[in-house]
């Protein structure tokens, strides 16, 4: 288990990120709220876009002529994101589930100092355990094949 981490500009991004909401975001509540807001912005935008490609769609079905500044995407294009933003909002709904869950749990505040302690102690640190194995599962996550297709 000596391996290097990745230093690849994505997983640089990462790391910096990683960092950044552990120091702006050190206590149990603030990633509770953080990552509920984050959960909820991506399915505001996705099912935004889906309402809109479905619109697309809907009226180039109905309609012969098309305007110039929506011909950039084709049909196919369209359904085939459809298709996946579909499975995406599903996930990010099973997601927002389980984050109801996590919002279930109060925590002291005693244990949140211990929080502000650790975090002030993790975040500087650029070869983190924790966050190497996290990072290692976000890199694979975009292009890995048996991820796509569950349903
Ligand atoms: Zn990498």
């Amino acid at each position: 288990m000596t391996e290097e981490p990745c230093q690849c500009s994505d997983c640089q991004r990462f790391y910096k990120e990683h960092d950044r909401l552990i120091r702006e975001f050190p206590t149990f509540k603030q990633q509770q709220e953080l990552n509920w807001a984050s959960i909820q912005s991506f399915r505001t935008l996705c099912s935004k876009v889906t309402n809109e490609l479905q619109r697309q769609l809907s009226e180039r079905e109905s309609s012969e002529d098309i305007g110039l500044e929506e011909k950039h995407i084709t049909d196919i294009e369209i359904t085939e994101t459809l298709d996946e933003l579909e499975s995406v909002n599903a996930y990010l709904y099973s997601i927002e589930a389980l984050m109801e869950r996590v919002f279930d749990t109060k925590i002291s505040k005693n244990i949140e100092l211990k929080f502000k302690e650790i975090a002030s102690e993790l975040a500087p640190d650029p070869l983190n355990m924790d966050r190497l194995m996290l990072n290692r599962l976000f890199h694979q996550t975009p292009d890995s094949p048996d991820k796509k297709n569950i349903n």
